[in-house]
């Protein structure tokens, strides 16, 4: 079974000053990460300052959009099955989004997944992912 035909609505995130550009860029198709300057490490949410080392020198990388599932549950009872997962990013930090144009019952732990993008309900656009 695929989802394409039907998806659930999306809804739609809310957007903080420090997440703007992150949604902008969604809009556009891009995923963005942030990453430190000071620890040089990459994470997820879209935070002014580093949640590893606490440095405000943060910039904000174009990601490669590949990853892996981390985990996943299936949401069967929903009107419309959906896919909720933690995808760690290649860039080694792990996002929570939906796998969608799956069959639910083939996926596994460690699948390579790309990032695609969905229209949430009047907000943005959401990065989802979908298997490689
Ligand atoms: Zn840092």
């Amino acid at each position: 079974m695929t989802m394409t035909a039907k998806e659930p609505k999306y809804v739609a995130p809310t957007v903080y000053p420090e997440t703007q550009k992150y949604w902008d860029a969604a809009s556009d198709g891009k995923l963005l990460v942030k990453r430190c300057l000071d620890c040089g490490e990459h994470h997820h949410y879209p935070r002014e300052s580093c949640p590893f080392c606490f440095s405000e020198r943060t910039e904000w990388r174009d990601a490669s959009g590949q990853g892996a599932i981390y985990s996943y549950s299936v949401m069967r009872r929903a009107t419309v099955p959906y896919v909720i997962a933690y995808v760690t990013l290649a860039e080694g930090t792990t996002m929570m989004s939906n796998i969608v144009d799956c069959d639910p019952d083939k996926l596994r732990i460690g699948q390579p997944v790309t990032v695609t993008f969905r229209p949430s309900d009047g907000g943005p656009a959401l990065p989802m992912f979908t298997p490689v």
